[in-house]
């Protein structure tokens, strides 16, 4: 199977995409593969990047789909660091279920957290 050159990905990166906030260009001193999917095929790779913002700090994640030549990218701004996307990224979402649960502990929960941590 083909190496996967990341310096490249995280130069085009920084070289095409700006901050969606304030519009400055990324750094690849600042980027880093959170999620190389090497476990798949080189021609229907999925790359999970995340970057800072060295002007605005603002950080987006971006996930980036290689279909043969063709490649795709989707940014989202997020409040999480590069360690904290690579915490969360395999986790199952939050279910409905997860969402009612919390709101009948809610509902009767008096705000005392001393009591509950212990
Ligand atoms: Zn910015």
């Amino acid at each position: 199977m083909p190496k996967f050159d990341f310096n490249k990905i995280i130069q085009w990166l920084a070289y095409i995409l700006r901050c969606p906030v304030c519009g400055h260009k990324y750094s690849a001193d600042q980027t880093r593969v959170i999620d190389s999917g090497e476990e798949r095929s080189i021609l229907g790779r999925n790359l999970l990047v995340h970057t800072d913002c060295a002007r605005c700090k603002s950080s987006v994640v971006f996930s980036i789909a290689i279909d043969g030549p063709e490649i795709f990218s989707i940014g989202m701004v997020t409040d999480l660091t590069s360690h904290d996307t690579s915490k969360f990224k395999n986790i199952r979402p939050i279910s409905s279920d997860d969402v009612l649960a919390t709101h009948e502990f809610l509902k009767s929960f008096d705000g005392d957290f001393r009591t509950l941590l212990k």
